[in-house]
């Protein structure tokens, strides 16, 4: 498998089908955390790699699969290119970890299922995300098709096409698919090639990585000197990394004393790079890569540096325990059956930010019409000029409301 070099977004409403889609896709099936199995819905962030081929003899779109061998004439399929999946959790509650997704995707594929009414709430709640954090290359894809009969899938069609009217998907095609059974998933590989291009790798930069998640990889009862660092998982947006390098990683750790909290950045080494299927000797940016570093897997488990950054030591953006946005707020609240409009932000409110792969919360200390002063509950580590997705309480769930920029 070759190095991936593009991160494609899995989103859309709960159930609609994305994670059988990059199992399709993939071989991979990214719900594999227990609760996730017990509940039977992505909660994390899941991620899986596949390489798009093309049979050299093959006509259009049937040459396009993800298999070695075409299953259409036999012959050995062509490697095209290698893709990251980021599978997003299609669950209202979880549009935290959707939004820090889409702060890693290059395009996305906004899953529908035709045996449903469309707009579903997460649907349009998922696109609007994309909308206002400027994902463009959006692929949509039908899917279930093989429930439900050909009239129904073309009414379908027509709500789709009426509700993205006006957003970023307007023009984007619309492909009917069954994940499940495996049908069109040739013309989809097509359309993904077409609409979400690989982007220009930005190597003449310093290293930046966006941490998505982290994790421990030891069985519990190591040894102690078999003991492997801990592992961060993430995607470059600029600059390459190579085993054997030096990294920072900021915020990086909370340190507490004499009752006063700071966070200290964090340094260690590179061991192993990983990207695909394949240890690697250099990773650019693209897809999702995973680090093998010297830290004590304590400090990686369980996705706790989702959200940070790493980097060569002293070129990470700066650490912020508060800033002012500039805001861009919509005009009503999506994703729940009745659509309020939003009122200004105002003084001492708690909002959630999601920053690059970060999620904090900020409460208010100054607003007004077009700006926001945010002070921090967790602090964030990004460049003067970042986007932030701005959410609100509203009922019991964080609901978003619009988008700002870091202005200092
Ligand atoms: P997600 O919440 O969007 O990740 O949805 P899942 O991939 O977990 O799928 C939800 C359910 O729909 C599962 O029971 C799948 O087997 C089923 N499903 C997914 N795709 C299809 C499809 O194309 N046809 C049919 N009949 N069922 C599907
Ligand atoms: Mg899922």
């Amino acid at each position: 498998m070759s190095q991936p070099c593009v991160n494609i977004g899995m989103v859309g409403h709960v159930d609609h089908g994305k994670t059988t889609l990059v199992s399709a896709l993939s071989g991979v099936w990214t719900d594999t955390h227990s609760e996730e199995l017990k509940r039977g819905i992505s909660i994390r962030l899941g991620y899986a790699d596949t390489t798009f081929r093309k049979c050299p003899t093959c006509p259009e779109p049937q040459c396009y699969t993800v298999a070695k061998k075409c299953e259409h004439c036999g012959e050995k399929t062509e490697d095209m290119r290698t893709v990251s999946f980021v599978d997003s959790p299609g669950h209202e509650t979880l549009m935290a970890t959707m939004l820090s997704g889409a702060a890693i995707m290059d395009g996305a594929i906004l899953v529908i299922a035709a045996n449903e009414e469309c707009p579903q709430p997460q649907t349009k709640e998922h696109l609007m995300a994309l909308n206002i954090i400027g994902i463009e290359n959006i692929v949509i894809v039908q899917n279930k098709i093989d429930l439900v009969p050909k009239e129904k899938v073309i009414e379908h069609y027509h709500q789709i096409k009426e509700f993205v009217k006006g957003t970023v998907a307007e023009n984007a095609p619309v492909v009917p698919i069954s994940a499940q059974q495996n049908i069109n998933i040739d013309v989809l590989i097509d359309a993904m090639n077409e609409v979400i291009p690989t982007p220009v790798q930005k190597l003449d930069k310093p290293a930046h990585m966006l941490i998505a998640r982290s994790f421990d990889i030891n069985k519990p009862g190591k040894a102690i000197d078999k003991i492997a660092g801990g592992v961060i998982g993430g995607t470059l947006t600029a600059g390459s990394l190579h085993p054997g390098d030096e990294l920072e990683i900021r915020p990086g750790r909370k340190v507490e004393s004499e009752n006063v909290i700071h966070w200290e950045p964090i340094f260690t080494t590179i061991n192993m790079i990983a990207a695909g299927s394949d240890k690697v000797e250099e990773a650019t940016p693209g897809g999702l890569l995973a680090l093998g570093t010297g830290l004590d897997p304590s400090i990686t488990k369980s996705d706790s540096l989702t959200g940070q950054v790493a980097g060569a030591p002293g070129t990470l953006p700066p650490t912020h325990d508060s800033f002012t946005m500039d805001l861009k707020l919509l005009e009503r609240v999506v994703g729940v059956s009745d659509e309020e409009s939003i009122g200004n932000i105002k003084s001492s409110e708690p909002l959630m930010l999601n920053v690059g792969t970060a999620t904090t919360v900020g409460i208010v200390t100054s607003a007004r019409e077009n700006v926001a002063e945010t002070k921090l509950k967790r602090p964030v580590c990004a460049e003067i000029g970042s986007m932030v997705a701005i959410s609100r309480r509203v009922g019991s769930r964080w609901r978003l409301i619009g988008v700002g920029v870091i202005k200092a």
